[in-house]
């Protein structure tokens, strides 16, 4: 993607010195910016692009302070200055943004809105998603903040025509969520109140209409992943998968990302566990949790990673099932290779994937295959007519 920032539209005041923060404002993801023409710029590869993120914003930002987000409240900077997930999320009208969602509404495939832990969150949220409703069709997404719900509020979000709720989790032990969003400098966030919240969405939304996000290369193992897509799975529950990439000054800025080699069979391996049945005793790990082995078929593996969907991005659905958010920067930076993959990945694209996976080391040892279970997760990256 290029960049062609405005200062004008990052400054949290307007002309007279009032704060343009929400209900009336909201930042918009770069790419969302971009399908709106809010933003001139262009993909480093075209591909249709319909999931438009709102991000809430306020002159006190985010209440929260978890070591790895770029809108921590102990990250150095103004909040106007801060970039969320290292890029720029303008800053656009509301009344605005709904009636250029409106007028592409035939291009557009999921909405979502970003909520922060703030005290106005809420009412905010549904003030913007009655608006929304009121004048686009459009499937709609709420990426909630947990420290600002209860069950009543969850229920108003659905009786307003809300049809998805994410939850970002991120961090998938309780060890991990304390160190890295718990125990710090200011505003820590409760595990078991995170979990409250998930199942109470479940209860509330129904089954495949709640997604965790959970961050690879925080400091877990595979161990922890998989059993986490394996519980949530039997919950009818989508786990969607991101990878830890540092911000710019965050706490973590000098944390590591996970290997790409890491990442891939990752990526692989919940495809396998979710969309293809396999259990997760068809999974080996080491004495340190990493994935070791895959007893299964190496002709299934092969047919999968051929088919590139497994290298995705996970994410909520259009209204016919198709790609609906495919957050392009969500993993990586666009001078980067793709990590998960907005488009369908094919051509050198796989053969890339093919030698990152490196399948040999984990799969054909010769031991016996497991055969899959009946259970399938619907697709966590939309399916493409063929
Ligand atoms: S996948 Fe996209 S639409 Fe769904 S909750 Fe996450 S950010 Fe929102």
């Amino acid at each position: 993607m290029t960049s062609l920032p405005s200062a004008d539209d990052r400054s949290i005041r307007d002309a007279h010195g009032s704060a343009r923060v929400s209900p009336d404002w909201v930042r918009i993801s770069y790419a969302s910016a971009m399908a709106l023409r809010f933003r001139s710029g262009r993909f480093t590869r075209p591909f249709d692009f319909g999931g438009i993120n709102l991000l809430l914003n306020y002159d006190d930002g985010c209440l929260s302070d978890c070591g790895y987000c770029g809108l921590a409240r102990s990250r150095a900077g103004a909040y106007e200055e801060k970039s969320f997930i290292r890029v720029e999320w303008p800053l656009v009208e509301t009344d605005e943004l709904i009636a250029r969602m409106r007028e592409r509404e035939d291009k557009l495939s999921r909405l979502c809105i970003s909520m922060v832990t703030h005290g106005r969150a809420f009412e905010d949220t549904m003030e913007i998603s009655r608006k929304i409703r009121a004048e686009v069709k459009t499937p709609l997404s709420i990426l909630v903040a947990p420290p600002v719900l209860n069950e009543g509020r969850l229920r108003e979000m659905k009786h307003a025509g809300v049809d998805m709720i994410g939850i970002g989790v991120d961090a998938v032990t309780e060890a991990l969520f304390h160190k890295t969003r718990t125990d710090v400098p200011k505003g820590g966030l409760d595990w078991n109140q995170y979990w409250d919240v998930v199942g109470l969405s479940r209860e509330i939304f129904g089954p495949w209409k709640v997604n965790c996000h959970l961050l690879v290369g925080l400091g877990e193992n595979d161990a922890d992943l998989f059993g986490l897509f394996d519980s949530l799975a039997s919950r009818q529950i989508f786990s969607y998968l991101f990878c830890f990439n540092a911000e710019p000054e965050s706490r973590m800025a000098d944390h590591q990302k996970s290997t790409i080699k890491r990442w891939r069979r990752v990526q692989l391996g919940k495809f396998l566990l979710e969309e293809r049945g396999y259990g997760i005793d068809s999974f080996r790990f080491d004495g340190d949790g990493m994935l070791s082995a895959m007893k299964i078929d190496e002709a299934e593996v092969e047919k999968v990673v051929s088919e590139g969907m497994a290298f995705m991005t996970n994410g909520c659905p259009g209204e016919g099932g198709e790609p609906g958010c495919t957050r392009p920067m969500g993993s990586w930076r666009a001078a980067e290779e793709p990590r998960d993959y907005p488009w369908k990945p094919h051509g050198d694209d796989l053969a890339e994937i093919r030698a990152q996976l490196d399948l040999p080391e984990v799969i054909g040892d010769g031991g016996s295959y497991a055969q899959p279970t009946g259970r399938r997760v619907p697709p966590v990256a939309g399916r493409f007519a063929e």
